[in-house]
């Protein structure tokens, strides 16, 4: 048996740089929120996997579901035959999706998949090639994805030509306005509306345009909810020209914000033409999902979709057992518990220093906060040039140090909370009291 040493250097010298890498070690054993390293360290999962392991790691009856299915079939492939957690999965998601139209699903194993997956069905649908993406916005790391992916340049960057046809329209959020963060969120939201409207009569015609594409708590790019308002408002435009609505819920759904249901689209009262869906959607097993209305899918040649391993059967097993736990265990009841015991934690971080930091921000369990900082924050200019460069990735460093792991995200500096949406009153105040030691230290 190799040594840890050994395996460790075997990551260090074959497995590809292109890999970021947030903690030193061999990840051994996860057990509800968690994750316990092979030198012995015991860690508070505040990262889920990146927004993954919702109802916490190897959640007893999601690991005997998938096992059980191990011991019937693995691998029905879904272009040969239906395999019965297929079937059972949409039975369950049928009742929670964010609206009645959407009864028409496509498995497949990860987001950027099914987000590959939504274009083609939006141009298939529409007979039509433009597609409108969010600045910030995040959807994978696959070449359709690529193109829609507008949070960081390391994405892309010297991969140049992505799909063309794609068209970015800013986001309703005070970074990419320059402006104060304490500006009402009306205004940015009534210009990001006229923006929109800007680009379909100066750059790309309603007619021509296919999709817009639109993450309804912007991930990736910073974890910004999208106004109620600027949802309806892009419903609006949508339904008047025939653009199909995409509403990517990768990491937002299945609880993760808890609003009035499932998925954040829900807040706005809004229908998504085409919904994606993935990460908690199986607590870890590679799934994700296209859902959108039969009528249109009723079109689509057989065959034009499918993938090897879409909708695998142990993977679609775990998922129906992640669905049934939610609602046996009033998982968004905790959410909402849970939601502003962390926020208003951070609000009183953000009252002790309120120089260095900007704003706490989110829904339910994708909390987010930002600091001040002297190379990304323009609007504030001689306050942020007292801020400590790399404030955000300084923090979450000394969060390891004290046995927390916590993820940074978009190119300000944020930190993002997602702890389990089942975790206890007692560790969520223990991760806020190592998150506050940290910040004491960075900024103290
Ligand atoms: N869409 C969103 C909103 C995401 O957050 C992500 C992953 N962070 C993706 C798509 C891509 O999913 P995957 O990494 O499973 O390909």
């Amino acid at each position: 048996v190799p040594s840890s040493a050994e395996l460790l250097d075997i990551g260090d010298r074959h497995v590809t740089k292109g890999l970021g890498r947030l903690v030193k070690g061999i990840m051994k054993k996860g057990e509800g929120s968690y994750v316990f390293m092979e030198d012995g360290r015991r860690l508070l999962d505040f990262t889920c996997g990146i927004g993954v392991a919702n109802l916490g790691h190897c959640h007893p009856k999601i690991s005997k579901a998938a096992a059980d299915q191990c011991m019937s079939i693995v691998h029905a492939q879904c272009s040969i035959a239906f395999h019965e957690p297929y079937l059972r999965l949409i039975q369950k998601l049928l009742p929670i999706m964010p609206h009645p139209s959407l009864d028409s699903f496509f498995f497949w194993n990860s987001g950027s998949e099914a987000v590959e997956a939504a274009l083609k069905m939006a141009r298939t649908f529409t007979g039509r090639q433009n597609i409108i993406a969010m600045q910030g916005a995040y959807h994978g790391r696959t070449y359709g994805a690529m193109a829609v992916t507008k949070s960081k340049t390391i994405y892309s960057q010297g991969t140049m030509p992505l799909m063309p046809g794609v068209f970015t329209t800013p986001f309703p959020y005070w970074h990419h306005y320059n402006v104060h963060p304490s500006t009402p969120t009306s205004e940015l939201t009534r210009d990001a509306l006229y923006q929109l409207d800007l680009l379909l009569s100066q750059q790309t015609h309603p007619k021509d345009t296919a999709a817009i594409l639109i993450e309804p708590v912007i991930g990736e790019g910073g974890y910004v909810p999208a106004p109620a308002e600027y949802l309806q408002g892009i419903r609006a435009i949508c339904d008047k020209h025939g653009i199909m609505l995409i509403i990517d819920e990768v990491q937002s759904g299945f609880g993760r914000t808890a609003g009035s249901g499932f998925f954040a689209i829900q807040d706005a009262g809004v229908r998504p033409d085409i919904l994606v869906i993935a990460k908690g959607l199986a607590n870890g097993f590679p799934l994700s999902g296209v859902v959108t209305q039969k009528q249109w899918t009723d079109k689509l040649l057989p065959g034009s979709m499918g993938g090897t391993y879409a909708g695998n059967a142990v993977s679609c097993a775990a998922a129906c057992a992640v669905a049934d736990a939610m609602l046996e265990e009033r998982t968004l009841e905790n959410v909402r518990a849970r939601s502003p015991q962390l926020v208003s934690f951070l609000n009183g971080v953000k009252a002790k220093y309120p120089e260095f930091i900007l704003d706490v921000r989110g829904k339910g369990l994708m909390i987010a906060m930002e600091f001040a900082s002297p190379t990304v924050s323009k609007h504030d200019v001689a306050r942020n040039e007292k801020a400590p460069e790399k404030v955000a990735a300084k923090i979450t460093a000394k969060c390891l140090e004290k046995g927390m792991l916590l993820l940074t995200t978009s190119v300000y500096e944020t930190i993002r909370f997602i702890p389990p949406l089942n975790i206890t009153e007692t560790d969520l105040q223990k991760g806020c009291e190592i998150f506050e030691a940290a910040v004491e230290e960075v900024l103290g």
